[in-house]
């Protein structure tokens, strides 16, 4: 149904003079999402830089049923800030919403705005001598306001938690156009339901972050870093284990195969193997010190490893620049699959110590499917959260290994919730990738409680509609 010129003309009015545009080609790039995957349109994009104003477009999508759907960096990986496709909905844009409001260093905590970029959030931490703990290859676009919609998780979740445990407080606009002010910077507060993680990971379906207040930790003295081959995934859970008993703090520990490896290396200008030969896996591995710690705790937990054969070779970075070209491999790797041809992803977490099993069962159930393609299991080992990435056969047709997406997720996804009690979406989300996905694995009770959920609190269903949850059939 087309959007009445008369909302049109309202909507405009409450964004403001600077803060819309009907500019083809500036809305263009924002109705596409990161992998090509989905592609919205939209008559309007809203693009706001006060909480009073988001709150005057919101009370007129109220008003005049308005689907809205709100975007920050637009790097989500499963559809959640893709407007649909026919062009009913408003796109609301928090990018310009990028203040710093506040950093209480010793009160370790920021309060900033929700389009606010990551790269940019962790500088104001650490201009303050903080840090600010959340990393993600796509942390030089993705918002504050789009990774506490998501939950984001990325490398430093084993120590610090994902964005649930990062956020103290929020301010939202609800979908009526009123605004909640819970920008409490408390650490203890049990007085009933905690209303900020109803919008954390909801990704915009129940109102629009406009600012968040974050916990901030002491900065490490030093971070050691270190590259090993494992023989094995169940090597690789162990060495883990190993690791978390040396001193220090293990920061990430990261899981990357031997074919990942090679696509980075085929495929990104200035990479290089560290090691001497080829090895079946690897891990890498940040273990952070603080000040007064004895240094030197990579090499111990290498030397350790040898010794009990869980590594076959090992390398410790010997400075920042060597430290980062490690990192190198492992954030490329995701990009490295594109010129690969088509991939299959898939974002699923089990218990730790079940991963072995795992990755096990649905490499076989995949070549069983499609036989010649190529897993990339990958990713965050120590969160038992593996991206279980499938890249096309070498020389097969790329639309026809992508129609099979269903199907192949469907095996990988039952050998993840029915053998193993884990998630089809660790971090990435819900969006409308997997709205269908977990009204199948989850349980009526679940289903029923989110459902209320989103009905009590967006009962005209203007907000982000069709996305995590489905409150009336697709149309
Ligand atoms: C190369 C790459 C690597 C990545 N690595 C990781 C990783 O390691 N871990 C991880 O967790 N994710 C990862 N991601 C996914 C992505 O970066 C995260 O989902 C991120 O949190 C999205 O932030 P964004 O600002 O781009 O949000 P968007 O993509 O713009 O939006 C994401 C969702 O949040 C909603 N939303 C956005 N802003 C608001 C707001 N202010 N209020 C309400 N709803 C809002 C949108 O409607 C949408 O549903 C990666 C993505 C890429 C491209």
């Amino acid at each position: 149904m087309m959007m009445a010129a008369e909302t049109l003309v309202r909507l405009r009015a409450a964004a403001g003079a600077a803060g819309w545009s009907e500019d083809a080609a500036e809305i263009a790039p924002l109705l596409i999402d990161w992998r090509d995957k989905y592609k919205g349109a939209t008559p309007l994009l809203l693009k706001p830089n006060s909480v009073e104003a988001i709150a005057a477009i919101v009370r007129v999508c109220a008003e005049t049923r308005t689907a809205i759907v709100p975007q920050g960096g637009n790097t989500g990986l499963v559809g959640g800030q893709t407007p649909s496709a026919q062009g009913n909905e408003v796109l609301l844009s928090l990018r310009r919403m990028n203040r710093v409001r506040n950093v209480d260093a010793l009160g370790n905590t920021m309060t900033l705005e929700a389009g606010v970029v990551l790269a940019d959030a962790q500088e104001a931490a650490n201009g303050a001598g903080r840090l600010f703990p959340l990393s993600l290859a796509s942390e030089g676009s993705a918002t504050i306001g789009g990774l506490i919609s998501t939950n984001a998780g990325g490398t430093g979740v084993l120590a610090f938690g994902t964005m649930r445990e990062l956020v103290l407080g929020l301010e939202a606009v609800l979908p009526d156009g009123r605004v909640w002010h819970g920008l409490s910077a408390l650490r203890k507060d049990n007085t009933g339901y905690d209303l900020k993680q109803l919008f954390i990971g909801a990704e915009g379906t129940l109102g629009i972050v406009t600012a968040a207040t974050l916990n901030l930790f002491a900065k490490p003295a030093a971070i050691e870093t270190a590259f090993a081959a494992v023989p094995t995934v169940q090597a690789a859970v162990e060495l883990l284990s190993s690791a978390q008993a040396h001193g220090g703090t293990v920061t990430a520990f990261e899981l990357m195969p031997r074919i990942g490896l090679e696509f980075v290396l085929r495929h990104v200008p200035g990479t290089r193997d560290p090691l001497a030969a080829a090895h079946p896996w690897y891990v890498l591995i940040d273990i952070s010190l603080k000040a007064g710690e004895a240094t030197g705790v990579a090499a111990d937990v290498l030397v350790e490893a040898a010794n009990k054969s869980l590594i076959l070779d090992g390398v410790v970075a010997q400075s920042q620049a060597q430290a980062r070209a490690l990192w190198k491999l492992r954030e490329d790797l995701s990009g490295a699959q594109k010129p690969e041809g088509g991939s299959i992803k898939h974002d699923v977490s089990v218990p730790v110590s079940a991963i072995p099993a795992f990755i096990e069962r649905a490499g076989a159930a995949v070549a069983t499917l499609v036989p010649g393609a190529r897993p990339v299991p990958f990713g965050h080992i120590g969160d038992g959260n593996i991206h279980f990435n499938i890249s096309q056969p070498v020389g097969a047709d790329t639309q026809a290994f992508l129609a099979r997406w269903n199907e192949v997720s469907r095996a990988v996804h039952d050998i993840v919730v029915h053998d193993f009690n884990g998630s089809i979406s660790a971090e990435h989300g819900v969006g409308q990738m997997k709205v269908d996905e977990i009204a199948r694995y989850k349980s009526a009770e679940a289903i029923d409680m989110m459902r209320s959920i989103k009905q009590a609190l967006d009962p005209l269903n203007i907000m982000n509609p069709g996305k995590v949850v489905r409150v009336r059939p697709p149309v």
